[in-house]
């Protein structure tokens, strides 16, 4: 058992805030979200390329690299799937406090689990996306051969096919990927975090990807 009533935070001297000044961007998560093949970690290996050609401090967070570390202890039942979005969501938050970019790619199929891990963010520093794209679209691009094997049966819990999805109702970005091309994605989310003030203006100059 934990001896959580003992344990005092400590604080240090460098605070989130001068990490970000040296940055010249906030500390954020975006937690892109959808169907398996939506186009999650495509789209956040591009945004990162993006972002650190610009000159900010990134760090990806995808379903696959996590399960073999950090989470694989975890299965893919329904607790196990809270579990792992528990703990990305506590990973996200110190990536925050670094003042970095985290960009996390999984599933999270759940509404709830999707607002746990905004609950552990303070205001405005969570930036859920929405990685839309149709079922058949996803079957069809299927790049890891899930579908296949789902429809076939041997994969329990699939998403989309024999374990809900529950689409965000308020995302921040909504993609529809089938209709945008990567590069087009990757633009609209730039534009998003440029508008809303989340990268400086100097860095923004610098880097040419907008007006400052
Ligand atoms: P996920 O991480 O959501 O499971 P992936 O990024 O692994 O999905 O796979 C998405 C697939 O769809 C890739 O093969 C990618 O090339 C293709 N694709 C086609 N159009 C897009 C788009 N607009 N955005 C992202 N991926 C796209």
């Amino acid at each position: 058992m934990s001896n959580n009533e003992n344990l005092v935070w400590h604080e240090g001297t460098v605070s989130r805030k001068r990490r970000e000044a040296i940055n010249r961007h906030r500390g954020l998560t975006i937690w892109f979200t959808g169907l398996s093949g939506s186009g999650k970690s495509t789209i956040s290996v591009a945004l990162e390329e993006r972002l650190t050609n610009m000159g900010c401090r990134t760090y990806r967070l995808d379903g696959d690299n996590v399960r073999t570390g950090l989470n694989r202890d975890l299965s893919f039942t329904p607790e196990d799937r809270i579990e792992n979005i528990r703990r990305i969501g506590e990973v996200a938050k110190l990536f925050r406090d670094a003042g970095v970019i985290n960009l996390t790619a999984f599933i999270s199929p759940y509404r709830r689990d999707r607002e746990m891990a905004r609950a552990l963010s303070s205001e405005n520093d969570f930036v859920e996306v929405f990685v839309d794209a149709p079922l058949d679209v996803c079957e069809q691009r299927d790049p890891k051969g899930l579908y296949k094997k789902a429809r076939a049966g041997s994969i329990p819990n699939f998403t989309g096919i024999s374990a809900p999805y529950e689409p965000p109702e308020h995302p921040e970005v909504h993609l529809h990927t089938a209709d945008k091309d990567v590069n087009g994605c990757v633009d609209q989310l730039v534009e998003y975090l440029i508008t809303q003030g989340y990268l400086e203006n100097s860095l923004v100059a610098a880097a040419g990807a907008g007006s400052a």
